[in-house]
């Protein structure tokens, strides 16, 4: 299409990029994906570094789209959140992982990890979905993790779904810990079980950053409130050495594995530790 073309596409992606020539027809594509069930699951495994063991995994959602090929999420779930889209989402991602592990031996401490987001602790629906789906099955409720973002807002509703949750046997997990703006005050009001360091402190291990020491200060500070650490986007032995060391018992990243389709993964935790 020569130069034009060039241009006609990259002015497409400018549109795209800011939100104005897709968000309707995102949001059309996301509803005709849920019906033409084109979402997809990969299970990225979480290491228990002290023991070298896969432990569980923490469920990724993909789009694998017709015509764009695998598309992911940071792509469409900021839309399905707005949308409200991320409830029939989440239920058919719940759904798939339920019947992913229906029949396979897990050892009693597996668990799988599971992103909500903010909106799905305005109001019971996500305690109701996660009994429907995983009551009285081979994966039960007390065997998922509940991951929430610091965009999640602790006021009285938050409290009562959370609290909800709770009780049913999940884990909470503080995902993506130290990119918001909460501090100690939003931390000790969230009572979650694990937090999660997020990957662009991680990488600044072994390198002279500034910011390298908040690696430190968030491991000083979830001992203290008693949370277990799982150290996001672990890539090289030097980081895994680091965290190792310091105590930390989990770690996830690509020095161990990509997210992985479910076949695929249970190859991996079978052989980690080898047999
Ligand atoms: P997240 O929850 O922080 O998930 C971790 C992301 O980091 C994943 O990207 C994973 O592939 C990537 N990652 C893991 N290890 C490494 C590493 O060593 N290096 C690097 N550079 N990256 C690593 P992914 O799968 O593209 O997901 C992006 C985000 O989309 C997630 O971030 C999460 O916020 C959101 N997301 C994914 N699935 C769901 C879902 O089912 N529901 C909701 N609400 N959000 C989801
Ligand atoms: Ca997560
Ligand atoms: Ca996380
Ligand atoms: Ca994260």
């Amino acid at each position: 299409f020569g130069a034009a073309g060039v241009m006609l596409s990259a002015m497409l992606a400018w549109l795209a990029l800011r939100g104005i020539a897709n968000r309707q027809s995102l949001t059309r594509g996301l509803r005709a994906a849920l019906r033409r069930r084109q979402f997809e699951v990969h299970y990225h495994p979480v290491i228990d570094i002290q023991n070298d063991r896969c432990v569980g995994a923490e469920a990724l959602i993909r789009w694998r789209h017709p015509d764009r090929g695998l598309i992911r999420p940071d792509l469409f779930i900021p839309v399905a959140e707005e949308t409200g889209l991320i409830i029939p989402i989440t239920r058919w991602l719940m759904n798939r992982v339920r019947d992913d592990f229906e029949g396979v031996d897990l050892p009693r401490d597996f668990h799988i990890a599971i992103n909500l987001a903010p909106v799905q602790f305005k109001d019971r629906t996500i305690v109701d979905d996660i009994r429907a789906i995983f009551s009285g099955r081979n994966l039960s409720p007390a065997m998922l993790v509940l991951e929430a973002t610091e965009r999640f807002p602790i006021d009285d509703a938050g409290r009562k779904v959370i609290d909800a949750l709770r009780t049913m046997g999940p884990g909470i997990a503080l995902d993506d810990f130290g990119t918001g703006h909460s501090g100690l005050a939003y931390l000790q009001k969230f009572h979650g079980d694990y937090l999660k360091i997020d990957k662009t402190f991680v990488q600044t291990i072994g390198t002279d950053a500034v910011t390298r020491t908040v690696v430190d200060s968030i491991i000083n500070l979830a001992r203290e409130l008693d949370m277990e650490i799982i150290a996001e986007g672990v890539e090289t032995v030097t980081q895994l050495k680091y965290l190792r060391q310091r105590g930390v018992p989990y770690a996830q990243g690509f020095l161990f594995a990509q997210p992985l389709p479910f076949a695929e993964f249970e190859n991996f935790r079978r052989t980690h530790p080898s047999p």
